[in-house]
């Protein structure tokens, strides 16, 4: 997530960037008079980079000439380090305004293109600088809104809303990834797919609703059953659920298996048609060396081939496929 404060909630914080002593203590001496501001300065490119690392302000001017480097260089440098900071599919963005003692329209033009978001010729009257800060200010705060949003619809869409633990989307996703991580560092993939035995029968006895609880309690008693943080369980669909193991070989997941297919019968869900009088699960282990020349899917394939050996061998087991 973004650590930029968000001006209106938090005291926005301005970095001005300019080589003269007399040029910065008149700058900061002039965003003074705005309420509810945090005033940086720096003398250098190094110096200014280094503070927009730390404090990462919410505005920054900058003089287009400076004396390690250009302030159109500086932009460049600003916006490729706000695109590496993308965790959530938006870059964050600091608006730029560039102050230069040239009225070139060439290096105007070039300054916007480079990332700048305003430009404005010294000496600057302090109204119009004061103006312009308010209306950038106003619109990093609508994009920070936004992004705080975004990343926020972005959990509640991987999420299942009855179990709250991932859904398939997310799981497809993470597939995906650990696949290739797996890949590059040649080491085994494992999946654990689980299936609620005789549930519709559940349902017609206990209703619906209940039902839907007794999926909340198993959803949980499987995720609880995983101990590694790269490992993960998703809602697969209906009441089938399925896990990640990145990293486990076969015999690891079987003991992850047993794991989950304890820890779902523990619960002690009764269910008068159920193995024992309890709600159980069976489930199917695949585990595979990823290679270029196999494919996600095939692992799942191999899991729903074991899913459906331990249903066939009577239930509320775990078995391994071989493919
Ligand atoms: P098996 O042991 O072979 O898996 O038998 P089963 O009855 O569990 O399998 P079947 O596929 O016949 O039935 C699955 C049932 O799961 C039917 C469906 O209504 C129920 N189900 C799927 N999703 C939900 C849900 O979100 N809530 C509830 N309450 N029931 C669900
Ligand atoms: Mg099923
Ligand atoms: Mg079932």
């Amino acid at each position: 997530m973004f650590e930029q404060s968000v001006p209106g909630r938090n005291k926005a914080s301005v970095l001005v960037v300019d080589p003269s002593a007399a040029n910065r203590a008149q700058l900061c001496e002039c965003l003074g008079q705005l309420p509810d501001i945090r005033i940086l300065a720096a003398p250098s490119g190094e110096c200014a980079l280094a503070m927009i690392r730390e404090n990462w302000p919410n505005m920054i001017l900058l003089d287009t000439a400076l004396q390690d480097t250009d302030g159109i260089t500086l932009t460049r440098t600003i916006r490729s380090w706000e695109r590496s900071r993308d965790e959530i599919g938006v870059s964050p963005w600091t608006p730029i305004i560039f102050l230069s003692s040239t009225s070139s329209e060439e290096i105007l033009a070039e300054g916007i293109l480079a990332g700048g978001d305003d430009f404005l010729c010294k000496p600057v009257s302090e109204v119009v600088l004061l103006a312009k800060i308010r209306a950038l200010l106003r619109i990093a705060t609508r994009q920070q809104e936004i992004c705080h949003v975004h990343s926020q619809l972005k959990e509640i869409a991987s999420l299942d809303s009855l179990t709250g633990i991932p859904n398939r989307r997310h799981f497809d996703d993470t597939l995906a990834v650990e696949w290739k991580r797996c890949l590059r560092t040649d080491s085994p993939l494992s999946l654990v797919l689980s299936d609620v035995d005789f549930f519709k029968q559940f349902n017609d006895i206990y209703g619906h609703q209940a039902g839907d609880v007794c999926l909340r309690a198993v959803a949980g008693s499987l995720a609880e059953s995983l101990f590694r943080v790269e490992d993960s369980v998703a809602r697969y669909g209906g009441e089938e659920f399925v896990a990640i193991l990145p990293g486990t070989d076969a015999a690891g997941a079987f003991a992850v298996a047993e794991r989950m297919r304890q820890s779902a019968h523990d619960l002690r869900i009764p269910h008068e048609r159920g193995i024992n009088g309890q709600v159980s699960c069976s489930f199917g282990v695949a585990s595979m060396q990823p290679t270029v020349d196999n494919a996600p899917q095939q692992l799942l394939r191999i899991a729903d081939a074991g899913l459906y050996a331990a249903k066939q061998a009577g239930r509320n087991r775990v078995s391994v496929s071989l493919g």
